[in-house]
């Protein structure tokens, strides 16, 4: 089903205008997001429809962030348990750094806190000490 952004209204996934009101409904396209650590040498492959929270789990309130580096090295790293958030809109991708406490960069560049960057395919982002290249698959 797709839901009409002006009224609310769930539709059929091939419509082209809602039912209700008429509106144009807005198709997005499936993306998925391809991150590779350049320093543990995993990767990892996950759609990215809200967000992705990139940190460390932490079992005293129960938080999990959509890929938890807590096996992968992410203490050692100085990766926060809130590090790092990719999230899209509409089809553009965008970085932001949670307060983290030894802070994120986009190809060397350091990035304020809470101030979304726009994302590029192949563009290296850096969480403390974990360096991840990071790929957007339409
Ligand atoms: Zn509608």
């Amino acid at each position: 089903m797709i839901r009409c952004p002006a009224c609310g209204a769930e539709n059929l996934p091939n419509s082209l205008f809602c039912e209700e009101c008429g509106e144009p409904l807005i198709h997005e396209e499936k993306l998925m997001v391809k991150l590779v650590s350049l320093t543990e040498g995993w990767k990892i492959e996950m759609p990215l429809e809200g967000e992705v929270i990139i940190g460390r789990a932490d079992p005293a309130t129960g938080f999990k962030p959509h890929l938890d580096l807590s096996d992968k090295g992410g203490v050692e790293k100085g990766v926060s348990r809130r590090h790092l958030r990719l999230f899209r809109q509409g089809n553009k991708v965008y970085v932001e750094d949670l307060g983290s406490s030894n802070g994120s960069f986009i190809n060397n560049r350091r990035l304020l806190p809470f101030s979304p960057e726009p994302l590029a395919s192949g563009d290296e982002v850096r969480l403390g000490g974990e360096i991840l290249k990071i790929y957007l698959e339409g």
